[in-house]
């Protein structure tokens, strides 16, 4: 998967859970693990007191 930030390589481990947090190694950013499907997909990570609200 692919860093939403700068897109460089983010890998997770293979025995990620849904709801670890994942940081990009290039710029810095964190992201949420979630399931979709059979796929471990990222989002920004929640950030406390913001409504990610769609
Ligand atoms: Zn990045």
């Amino acid at each position: 998967m692919n860093c939403l930030e700068c897109d460089a390589k983010i890998s997770a481990p293979k025995d990620a859970l849904p709801g670890e947090i994942v940081t990009c190694p290039d710029c810095g950013a964190s992201f949420e693990l979630y399931k979709e499907g059979e796929n471990l997909q990222i989002r920004p990570a929640q950030v406390e007191g913001e409504d990610w609200g769609e």
